[in-house]
């Protein structure tokens, strides 16, 4: 059977294929639904921009709901356009995020990543 998880990634090219192989091997998955934005967890943190908001939560309830996904995954990183704040801003932001998602969808893993442009992830 097909096996799911979630990333909730920023857009930027850079950072695509290291998120996908860490997060297949991380919750065991075949394959990675990706739900990329600028600078998502500065969006979630904030959570002044309704339209973005609405539009992650109803691609996240698809990978839940019709693939069975069985973790999220909320990404910021180094030199990222869409969150142009120091590493301990984005940390905060990945912090706020990975606790709204929590409350939004209880009972599957959240994790937040911090990737740096070496390929280098931490688990935050
Ligand atoms: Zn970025």
């Amino acid at each position: 059977m097909n096996k799911f998880c979630t990333a909730i990634n920023c857009m930027d090219g850079r950072v695509q294929e290291f998120v996908s192989c860490y997060l297949k091997n991380r919750f065991s998955a075949q394959f990675v639904d990706t739900i990329t934005e600028p600078g998502p967890n500065r969006i979630i943190a904030e959570q002044d921009d309704f339209h973005s908001i609405r539009s992650i939560q109803n691609r996240l309830r698809i990978s839940i709901e019709k693939h069975n996904s069985v973790g999220i995954a909320i990404v910021g990183h180094e030199d990222c356009a869409g969150n142009p704040v120091e590493k301990s801003e984005q940390i905060l932001h990945l912090q706020k995020s990975t606790q709204w998602l929590k409350k939004q969808f209880a009972g599957i893993e959240i994790i937040a990543l911090w990737v740096e442009l070496s390929g280098k992830i931490s688990e935050i």
